[in-house]
């Protein structure tokens, strides 16, 4: 084996346990080589490197149980002041800025409104540029950020960090990742909020050891990210896994990216609110822009009995089974975790899902996947950007 080779192990070995560490410890060193397959003697000779460099702590010893002499067992984890960094979350009228410690924690927070489609890309980026600046300088000095995650909605090239789409911003096109690297002079990853929440999921215990997994992200629109050997797979160009842009119907119902019949013309938070309003008498809001409260509304109207709310919810599991049928189809991943806010409405979604699922695909195809709804949201999906960010420093 070259020298060259087995630098390259050695660096992809030390990225693996502190990406353990960070989301199981306290752990044991024989825990972790037994977990990733390592040797004691790497196990030994890595954790040792980073304790010395202060980014893994000895951090407690507890009596192991049933031991003869109670001979104390060390535990280490991530030191969480050893590194921090910055996650920008671009959602629609809102930019939230947080700070998160080496261990993945939220360690403050700022929330800014402003009016995202009104602004035009320079004006955006100005925006984000000022807020991110007086962010980072009410940090004190030993807080100060070392790489930034950027989260948007829409399509994004994860490549070159451009925003292609965003159902948030009027323009298309914007080179975010380039102009905050310029201008922050910081290392800067932008992702899409599925991708997002699919890192954060799999990073829970009972998620990671599933290489081939997919996230379905359902709220304002219907986003995925697809685990393929254990990659994220984000496509040669980024921008893979446009769920939501599928086409279910031909010349259907409008959705936001322009074209017509998109699985998340059907589906979406907007859709849901759209159709219902149809039907029921709703207050007038920003009807492509549903609250939170006018979501929920729905569900608990559809819980006390509103058939006509319950067949909506139906239809719109009957476009999902479609499209989940079309993932099983050519992926055959061993999990689908279905996830995001817009699972506050799956337990009216599910039927129409079997059902959409059971019309679109035969039994001898779809048996091999599990569909799981998980209520998981939000800090599971910051906890994905504060550790993608922490990894183009680990
Ligand atoms: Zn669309």
């Amino acid at each position: 084996m070259k020298k060259n080779d087995t630098e390259q192990i050695r660096i992809a070995n030390r990225k693996l346990i502190i990406n353990y560490v960070r989301i199981n410890g306290p752990v044991a060193r024989v825990d972790i080589g037994r977990a990733l397959n390592l040797s004691p003697a790497t196990i030994t000779q890595i954790t040792a490197e980073l304790q010395k460099d202060g980014r893994i702590l000895e951090i407690s010893s507890e009596q192991e149980s049933g031991a003869a002499r109670g001979r104390p067992r060390i535990l280490i984890d991530l030191a969480p002041d050893a590194s921090s960094v910055l996650v920008v979350k671009l959602a629609i009228n809102e930019l939230r800025i947080l700070l998160g410690d080496h261990k993945g924690n939220v360690v403050t927070e700022a929330v800014y409104p402003l009016q995202t489609r009104e602004l035009n890309a320079e004006q955006l980026t100005g925006t984000l540029l000022t807020a991110i600046t007086g962010f980072i300088k009410k940090l004190a000095r030993r807080r100060r950020p070392k790489a930034v995650c950027v989260v948007v909605q829409g399509a994004v090239n994860g490549v070159t960090g451009e925003i292609l789409w965003s159902p948030v911003l009027k323009e298309r096109n914007i080179p975010l990742r380039q102009v905050i690297e310029e201008q922050i002079k910081l290392p800067t990853t932008v992702i899409n909020d599925a991708n997002c929440l699919a890192i954060g999921i799999r990073q829970l215990p009972a998620y990671q050891d599933l290489n081939d997994l997919v996230v379905v992200m359902l709220g304002h629109g219907l986003g995925m990210g697809c685990f393929i050997n254990g990659v994220l797979y984000q496509g040669p160009s980024g921008g893979a896994g446009e769920l939501g842009h599928l086409n279910y119907m031909p010349n259907g119902a409008q959705c936001l990216c322009g074209k017509r019949g998109c699985v998340e013309a059907y589906l979406g938070d907007y859709a849901l609110f759209r159709d219902a309003r149809m039907l029921l008498p709703f207050a007038a809001e920003d009807e492509l822009h549903p609250t939170e409260q006018s979501m929920q509304a729905l569900v608990d109207l559809a819980e006390a009995g509103n058939g006509e709310l319950v067949d909506m919810f139906h239809r719109a599991g009957v476009a999902l089974g479609y499209a989940l049928a079309g993932v099983i189809g050519i992926l055959r991943p061993a999990k689908i975790i279905i996830s995001g806010p817009g699972v506050r409405s799956y337990k009216y979604l599910e039927p129409g899902v079997d059902a959409g699922l059971t019309s679109a695909l035969v039994p001898v195809l779809s048996a091999g996947t599990e569909i799981e709804s998980v209520a998981l949201g939000g800090d599971q999906l910051i906890f994905g950007a504060i550790s993608l960010a922490l990894q183009a420093l680990d």
